[in-house]
């Protein structure tokens, strides 16, 4: 197993087409790493990507991580991050999520088996269900619907944990388990149903903000820079860290909050449109990230004013993927 970790230099990044995977494959590159980025565009696009492609140490691969893997991949670190992770991709084809979960989990444990490289799951505060504990800490179990409309990607998500741990245990795999609150900046798709990025766009297109229920509901909301330092310190930690972490930021907002926020931040006035509350969506989402700090020395310092006016400004620059996708940002 190597534990010279500081030199590690090649990078999978499974899911790297992605909203956190390009901006991961991005870091990684900046560090000096070599990054093979291995996607199937599901969700993913070549244009977060548009910026690396060039990068000489930068190699893509279209694949279905669900699928065997070419023999010949040698890296160091294994990022798993591919899975569709909005609840209307995920719920698209629930099968295929399921799929993408766990044979894509097992092909790539078999790989880091094989070369002997660190694995690192993007698992998620979905394991966590409609939580009965508040803030959630990572030994809390959770309270998870297992046959309800977001049980393919919390079980998906949780077998994947378990098989994680399983290739620890029995194989000598040095493993790592991020537990990923909600995070929100530039690349997040616009058509992808999230609230940050719905509220946006509908502000930016001067619709009404579509807040399901009362908006009573709470989310903490990280900025993705500050995630993906997480993820790389957590892959850089101790090879005895091998439990789930949790990586999000405590501070905890209702939904209607973060409406009135993006209309003060976008300079707009659009009326709320309220709508109804998506079966199992969970009342209240926050992290204890008690074990990232005391570990990983590791919290987020980005403030959601200053991530949120950035990623305004992303969706400001990108108007033609406001404008295609307004029409079809989703009102479940
Ligand atoms: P995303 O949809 O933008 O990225 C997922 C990427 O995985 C896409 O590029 C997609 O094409 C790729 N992919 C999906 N299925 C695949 C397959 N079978 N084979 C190969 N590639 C496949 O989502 P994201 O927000 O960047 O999330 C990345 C990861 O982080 C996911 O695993 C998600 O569950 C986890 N996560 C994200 C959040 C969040 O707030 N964004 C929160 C918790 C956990
Ligand atoms: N939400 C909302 N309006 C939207 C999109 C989402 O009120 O246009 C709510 C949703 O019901 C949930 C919260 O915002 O309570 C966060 O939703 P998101 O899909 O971003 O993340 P997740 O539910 O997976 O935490």
């Amino acid at each position: 197993m190597k534990d010279n970790i500081n030199n590690a230099s090649r990078a999978l990044v499974a899911g790297g087409a992605g909203f956190l995977g390009s901006h991961l494959c991005q870091r990684l590159l900046l560090q000096g790493a070599e990054v093979v980025c291995v996607d199937n565009f599901h969700t993913g696009r070549s244009e977060n990507l548009a910026e690396l492609t060039a990068h000489p140490n930068l190699t893509i691969l279209r694949q279905d991580i669900a699928l065997p893997l070419p023999d010949d991949i040698q890296v160091d670190h294994i990022y798993n991050l591919a899975c569709p992770a909005s609840p209307v991709h995920y719920q698209a084809d629930p099968v295929a999520t399921l799929r993408t979960c766990v044979e894509g989990a097992t092909q790539l444990l078999e790989l880091a088996a094989r070369t002997g490289a660190r694995i690192l799951q993007a698992s998620t505060s979905e394991v966590y269900g409609d939580p009965l504990e508040h803030p959630q800490r990572e030994a809390y179990w959770g309270h998870v619907n297992a046959v309800g409309p977001r049980s393919c990607y919390d079980e998906g998500k949780r077998c994947a944990e378990t098989l994680f741990t399983e290739y620890g245990h029995r194989r000598g795999v040095t493993v790592k388990i991020a537990r990923i609150f909600n995070t929100y900046g530039p690349r997040m798709a616009a058509d992808d149903g999230r609230v940050v990025s719905n509220f946006i766009v509908q502000a930016l297109t001067g619709r009404p903000l579509t807040i399901y229920g009362d908006g009573s509901q709470t989310r903490s909301f990280c900025y993705v820079d500050d995630l993906v330092d997480g993820l790389v310190r957590l892959m850089e930690s101790p090879a005895d860290l091998s439990q789930p972490v949790n990586l999000g930021n405590p501070c905890e907002i209702t939904v209607l909050r973060m409406a009135e926020l993006v209309c003060k931040l976008t300079e707009t006035q659009v009326p709320m449109q309220l709508c109804d509350l998506p079966e199992d969506d969970p009342m209240q989402r926050c992290p204890d990230i008690t074990l990232a700090r005391d570990r990983l020395n590791w919290q987020p310092s980005t403030l959601l004013h200053t991530g949120l006016l950035r990623t305004i400004e992303y969706f400001r620059r990108h108007p033609s993927d406001v404008v295609r996708d307004a029409a079809a940002v989703v009102s479940h």
